[in-house]
């Protein structure tokens, strides 16, 4: 079934491996133009029950699946997702006001993750043990194998709608597990668009399963169902600290968010690393686990540095997410603009000053850059999620450190410093999962590892270390004379 790329798009639960009517829906608006994308529909409880139990039942279907053959599913997706890559953009751009360019490297990202699942499909392997080292292991040989997990609940953001899709859908296939997804309400197009792929791709039916609807009624079912064995949610803290305290003893791996910060050392040359910058400030909208919100730059460099980020700033193109030249569009919501625009008057009145943006058009929040926030502001200290950036002076790199430090997050962070000593030491010093040197902390690339620690999560994704989550390890021991 084609999607046509400007008409409203009508789906239903995939369950099973069927397309199944609901009893009800709900229309799906975009955010830029408030224009009904289409409808989806808003799962009931029997609905969740039944496709945990396809998943379930789909389990022997994978596990009789060898490596190869689920490569080959996973090689025959990417294929199908490049053939229809530009009608893939439009779903993003449509359904998350993402711009049309940074919806398109969404979709070349996504046909990579899923490029790199097929490879790690044929990589999963375990060790040999040396048992005969221990004082009683004499003529044992030992051995691990890595298993699927089972079934696996998938929840999944709006930001990157396909490709944090991919990083759960990947790996699972890859490892032999079964999958029901749960797709953010305000994205659900992406994750049935991917549904239809795999259907053609040759993946068992029940294999995957998606649902849509409402989070807290199917997150509550999926999270506490004894027939799923692992949660994968990636989404805000608050959600995901409430699904550990829920999930009992399934596995859980938590990919939350961040108030990622940059530190700039004094020798740098601050027009080398405007642009990159403003890009990791500013893609879609700020709204980026890893987007650039806070920027600690030492004293020598900090008046060069806020007149070029505040110059660059002021040139972005503000629009309508299908023109191709849009560098900002809507924010997923009013509310979020709303949020963000008392968050800056807040900042305001304790002192701060708006350097650039500060108001909204429409539902566009314009790029926005404070200086002299203090940290206990929110839009230092919580996650912004929208595109703001403050820009803080610092008298040295023990400073900028404490300060990176100094929040409840730790996703990535970045430096960019001549010094390789200081960039030894801040690679020490930092703690968060991930660390740029010489580069904004927004880089991700897919096979990475890629998790943070404190609030922003745990566990970690990035195709090879997401299948060491969905696996098993089990072990063997022979007893070579008995
Ligand atoms: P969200 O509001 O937490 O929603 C994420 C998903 O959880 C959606 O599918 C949502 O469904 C569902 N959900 C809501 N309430 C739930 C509940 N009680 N139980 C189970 N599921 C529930 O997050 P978002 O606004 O879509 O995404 C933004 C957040 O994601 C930011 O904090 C960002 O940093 C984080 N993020 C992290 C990463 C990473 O890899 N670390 C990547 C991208 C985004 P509904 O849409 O139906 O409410």
């Amino acid at each position: 079934m084609m999607i046509e790329v400007n008409q409203p798009i009508k789906r239903e639960l995939f369950i099973n491996g069927e397309w199944k009517p609901a009893k009800h829906y709900k229309e799906v608006k975009s955010p830029y133009s408030n224009e009904v994308i289409g409808t989806v529909p808003v799962a009931t409880k029997t609905e969740v029950l039944l496709a945990i139990d396809a998943a379930y039942q789909a389990c022997s279907k994978m596990v009789a699946l060898s490596s190869f053959e689920r490569a080959q599913i996973l090689e025959n997706l990417a294929r199908l997702l490049e053939d229809r890559k530009e009608e893939a953009a439009y779903i993003i751009a449509r359904e998350a006001a993402k711009p049309l360019a940074f919806a398109k490297a969404e979709v070349a990202r996504s046909i990579e993750t899923y490029k790199f699942a097929a490879e790690e499909a044929k990589r999963i392997h375990g060790e040999t043990i040396p048992l005969d080292a221990a004082a009683g292991g004499k003529n044992r040989l030992g051995y691990t194998v890595r298993e699927p997990i089972g079934v696996i609940g998938a929840i999944t953001p709006f930001n990157f709608p396909m490709n944090l899709m991919a990083h759960k859908v990947g790996p699972a296939i890859a490892a032999g597990n079964t999958i029901v997804l749960k797709p953010a309400s305000q994205t659900p197009f992406s994750a049935l668009f991917i549904a239809e792929l795999l259907e053609q791709a040759g993946l068992p039916k029940g294999a995957l399963n998606i649902i849509t609807g409402s989070g807290s009624v199917i997150g509550d079912i999926i999270v506490t169902d004894e027939r799923i064995s692992m949660i994968t949610f990636t989404g805000s803290p608050s959600v995901g600290i409430a699904i550990k305290n829920k999930a009992g003893l399934k596995r859980v791996t938590l990919e939350l968010g961040s108030n990622s910060a940059l530190i700039v050392d004094d020798v740098i040359e601050v027009d080398k690393i405007i642009s990159r910058c403003i890009t990791g400030a500013f893609s879609f909208q700020g709204q980026v686990c890893i987007s650039l919100q806070r920027v600690y730059v030492h004293e020598n460099k900090y008046d060069e540095f806020v007149e070029k980020f505040v110059k660059a700033t002021k040139e972005l193109k503000i629009g309508d997410p299908l023109d191709e030249s849009t560098d900002i569009s809507a924010l997923i919501s009013s509310q979020d603009v709303k949020r963000s625009l008392s968050w800056i008057e807040e900042a305001k009145s304790e002192g701060a000053i708006v350097m650039a943006g500060g108001v909204s058009e429409g539902d566009i929040l314009l790029p926005t850059v404070l200086v002299e926030v203090n940290k206990e502001m929110k839009v230092s200290c919580q996650e912004v999620f929208a595109p703001i950036v403050v820009i803080n002076k610092v008298n040295g790199i023990d400073e900028a450190i404490e300060h990176v430090n100094d929040s409840n997050y730790g996703l990535q962070a970045g430096i960019y410093t001549e010094s390789v000593s200081t960039a030894l030491r801040v690679a020490d010093k930092l703690h968060v999962g991930g660390i740029m040197i010489n580069d904004v902390p927004t880089f991700r690339v897919d096979q990475m590892p890629y998790g943070g620690v404190k609030e922003s999560g745990t566990g970690r994704e990035g195709i090879k270390y997401a299948i060491e989550e969905m696996t098993e390890m089990k072990l063997v021991v022979w007893n070579k004379e008995y």
